[in-house]
């Protein structure tokens, strides 16, 4: 059996869900309580914008145009330290700590396309073993 009461939200005595809420407006709160997304949780503003990911295809472009025209690594570091105002609004995606950076550059040498972001790690079939 259910109690009986006034509601607290409209005040009619109606049969109590919880709360001391009838059954309308319990249902109500429980939908708004749904709706409401944890703190911190934003889905109209998405980690990576719009504008960024065009940034992000520019920055590529540039770093997959430089590595097929074989620029040397003190070159492209130049090049990249010109373009570096550009890249102000994704900066904080681009910057890694020091020694991860480090790895990420070094096995970078021989990479064909695209991959300059996430590196797979790769076996490197240079032609080594089959010289002699
Ligand atoms: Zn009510």
């Amino acid at each position: 059996m259910r109690r009986i009461d006034n509601c607290l939200e409209c005040g009619e005595v109606r049969e109590i869900a919880a709360h001391g809420l009838c059954f309308t407006h319990y249902r109500e709160k429980q939908r708004a309580n749904e709706r409401q997304l944890p703190p911190g949780v934003d889905r109209h503003s998405p980690g990576v914008r719009r504008e960024q990911k065009k940034l992000f295809r520019g920055f590529t472009s540039v770093m997959v145009g430089l590595s097929d025209l074989g620029v040397s690594r003190a070159d492209v570091l130049a090049i990249r330290r010109i373009v570096e105002p550009y890249l102000a609004p994704i900066a904080k995606f681009l910057s890694l700590p020091p020694e991860e950076n480090e790895v990420a550059v070094a096995g970078e040498q021989k990479c064909e396309s695209g991959s300059l972001f996430t590196q797979p790690p790769k076996i490197s079939n240079k032609a080594g073993g089959q010289n002699a």
